[in-house]
């Protein structure tokens, strides 16, 4: 688990007990750092089981779940272990982040957990109709590519309230 830059509200930590990714996003950063330290391809979606437990070292901080890859592509069992570890620390908030809002159903998220949607004009649009499904949706825009207003991003953004801290 690392200290983050990433500026949003109350966020401190990246924490990535899974780490790859299909999405091939011609901007990704991931692949990018990916490609620097690790040897396996960027395709593989592997659990690391010796950062399962890194919550442990933290408390009441805001923790974002998965920047090096998308929950998407987790099985099963690997996020089943990841949102137990979420729960069983209950005093961080844990944020996922997907670019497919498919990926949180079906789960029962602990009060705890954020299930992010990052803009495509694909998923905003199925995350408008996953709003009631989803227990903590948000929305991420980013990067910004081409203008909002005439992608209608606005007018899906406004069903949403800011980001916020869920508890
Ligand atoms: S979804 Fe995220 S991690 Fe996956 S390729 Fe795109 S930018 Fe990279």
């Amino acid at each position: 688990m690392n200290r983050t830059t990433i500026d949003w509200p109350n966020l401190k930590y990246t924490w990535n007990p899974i780490t790859g990714c299909k999405n091939n996003c011609d901007y990704c950063y991931a692949r990018r750092i990916h490609e620097r330290f690790y040897k396996t391809s960027f395709r593989d979606i592997i659990c690391h089981e010796n950062r399962l437990n890194d919550p442990s070292k933290v408390n009441n901080s805001t923790i974002f779940v998965g920047s090096m890859s998308d929950i998407w592509f987790w099985n099963h069992e690997d996020k089943k272990k990841v949102i137990e570890i979420c729960e069983y620390y209950f005093g961080n908030t844990y944020m996922f982040l997907s670019k497919n809002p498919g990926s949180y159903i079906g789960i029962a998220w602990p009060k705890n957990t954020m299930q992010g949607v990052t803009e495509t004009l694909k998923s905003s649009i199925a995350l408008v109709h996953y709003r009631d499904i989803i227990p903590r949706p948000y929305f991420s825009v980013e990067p910004i590519m081409g203008s909002l207003l005439k992608k209608g991003i606005n007018n899906r953004l406004s069903k949403f309230t800011a980001l916020d801290n869920p508890r």
